[in-house]
């Protein structure tokens, strides 16, 4: 079986439009068999970098981002838990995990106020910044004020994706306006949406100007696997990467069937069951997932979801062992 390679894929050697020491591999992933999985694998173009982490092209943005990144809720609630989160944080950085997803939300800015100090001294165009917009503040100011307010707790002057958390009660077409002017501004790079389901995402797309949409980030893990149906091939098809949160909830209790599939394809790579599950979300070629750590060994973990592809036959027993709904279903939230 052969798989077209992606028509977006990056540029050979370049991270976010600056030259890296990274080296191009093909990876040919295997098409599946079941119609829930249809149309979700395909060929990407896969950068690896040094320590052997992956990026690809975010979407149509013409950057790439590590295919695996770091969750941040419930970082920056507790000053007792800095240190370690700080520590958790950078490790993942070290080990190339350079794509950090954060929101005003969590921790009320704290959560922000610890990725900052994991940055400072660090080579800004080396790491790919989100944050997010609560939809209550993304009235056309709201969304310019928060953004700002987003940008002083990272200590940074742009970030490089800027999310509307939910769909909210402020017309879409004011927080688009605003996103379009923080880029014009300078003060984001591109922008997205979190938790828009097709129509939602149409709407968003309807009312932007000047930018594409970059992103929808989603719910999305084993036990949670809808928008395989209708919402990662729509994306696909706009070019818009699909970043999944949550991605480690659902994963099989101890003795079950499900995680011994898990175990014993890992085995065969020399990989865990949870770096297997990690493979299998990130497995289409607009895919990306943030897993949350604030353990030094589940980031080692998650960082050594890479470096290998599945086969056809692992992704016909994981799509058998968790399946997808067949018919549609609202998309579902954390
Ligand atoms: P998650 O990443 O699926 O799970 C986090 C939990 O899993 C933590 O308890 C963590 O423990 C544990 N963990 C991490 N790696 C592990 C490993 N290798 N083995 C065993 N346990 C492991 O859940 P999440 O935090 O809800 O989602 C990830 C990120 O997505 C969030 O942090 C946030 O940035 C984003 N998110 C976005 C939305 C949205 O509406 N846009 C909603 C939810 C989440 P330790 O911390 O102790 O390591």
């Amino acid at each position: 079986m052969t798989a077209a390679v992606s028509s977006h894929s990056c540029a050979p050697g370049m991270l976010n439009g600056e030259p890296t020491a990274g080296q191009v591999t093909m990876n040919s992933l295997p098409q599946p068999r079941s119609a829930a999985a249809a149309g979700v694998v395909t060929a990407a173009v896969i950068l690896q970098n040094r320590r052997g982490m992956e990026r690809k092209a975010f979407g149509r943005t013409g950057v790439v981002a590590s295919v695996i990144g770091q969750g941040t809720w419930h970082m920056g609630e507790s000053p007792r838990e800095r240190e370690r989160e700080v520590a958790a944080l950078s490790l993942g950085l070290d080990l190339g995990l350079t794509h950090i997803d954060t929101a005003e939300m969590y921790g009320n800015g704290g959560a922000e106020e610890v990725v900052a100090d994991t940055i400072r001294g660090r080579r800004r165009a080396d790491l790919f910044l989100v944050s997010k917009v609560l939809p209550q503040n993304a009235s056309y100011r709201g969304t310019i004020r928060a953004a700002e307010q987003s940008l002083r707790r990272l200590r940074t002057d742009y970030l490089d994706l800027y999310l509307l958390h939910w769909p909210g009660k402020y017309p879409i077409a004011d927080t688009m306006s605003a996103m379009e002017s923080l880029v014009a501004a300078g003060k984001i790079r591109f922008v997205g949406v979190s938790n828009f389901d097709v129509n939602d995402l149409g709407a968003a797309i309807a009312v932007l100007k000047r930018e594409r949409l970059a992103c929808n980030q989603v719910l999305y893990n084993l036990a949670t696997r809808s928008i395989e149906r209708d919402l990662i091939p729509w994306c696909r098809q706009q070019g818009i990467a699909v970043v999944g949160y949550t991605p480690l909830d659902g994963f099989p209790r101890p003795g079950s069937e499900g995680l011994k599939l898990l175990t014993e394809i890992g085995t065969r790579y020399g990989k865990t069951p949870r770096q297997v599950a990690l493979r299998f979300l990130t497995r289409a070629e607009i895919a990306f997932t943030i897993p949350k750590a604030s353990n030094p060994e589940h980031v080692r973990e998650n960082a050594g979801a890479c470096g290998f592809a599945l086969t056809q036959e692992d992704v016909a027993a994981i799509d058998t062992a968790f399946p997808a709904p067949r018919a549609p279903v609202p998309l579902a939230t954390g």
